[in-house]
C-alpha cells in the first residue's frame, strides 16, 4: 500500500533491522524501543489493523504468535516472560495504520498500561 512505512520495510524500500523473515512475515526491531526487547511481527500483506482482519486471515494471528515464541526464545525472555500488544484505533493507540504484534520483554512490566 502506498505510503504505508511498514509495506515499505517489508518491500525493504525502507531500512530496519530485520530479525525474522518467511513468506507472510517479517520481524523488526522496534525504532523506538519501550522495552530491552522490542520487535514488532508484522504480515508481508497490508492490513489495516487487527479490526481489518477477515475470515481468511484466521491463521495469521497465530502464525504471528509462533514467530513471537522464537523472538522470545532467541532473545532468552521465555522463561522471564514478556508482553505481546496490538494497539487498535485511537484508544488503542495505534500509531501505523499496517497491522503488527509488539513483542516487548527484558524487564518487569507494569499493569495497567497507559
Ligand atoms: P503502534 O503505536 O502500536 O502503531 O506501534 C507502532 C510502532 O512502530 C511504534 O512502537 C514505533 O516506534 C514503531 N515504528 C515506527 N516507525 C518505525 C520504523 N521505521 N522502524 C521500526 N519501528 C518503527
Ligand atoms: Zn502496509
Amino acid at each position: 500500500m502506498a505510503d504505508c512505512i511498514f509495506c515499505e520495510i517489508v518491500n525493504k524500500r525502507m531500512k530496519s533491522d530485520i530479525v525474522h523473515e518467511d513468506d507472510e512475515l517479517v520481524a523488526f526491531n522496534d525504532i523506538n524501543p519501550q522495552a530491552p526487547v522490542h520487535v514488532l511481527i508484522v504480515p508481508r500483506k497490508h492490513i489495516d489493523s487487527v479490526q481489518d482482519m477477515k475470515q481468511d486471515d484466521t491463521e495469521l494471528m497465530s502464525k504471528m504468535v509462533l514467530i513471537a515464541q522464537k523472538i522470545a526464545k532467541k532473545n532468552k525472555i521465555d522463561e522471564d516472560g514478556y508482553r505481546l500488544v496490538v494497539n487498535y484505533g485511537v484508544n488503542g493507540g495505534q500509531t501505523v495504520p499496517h497491522l503488527h504484534l509488539h513483542i516487548m520483554g527484558g524487564r518487569r512490566m507494569t499493569w495497567p498500561p497507559g
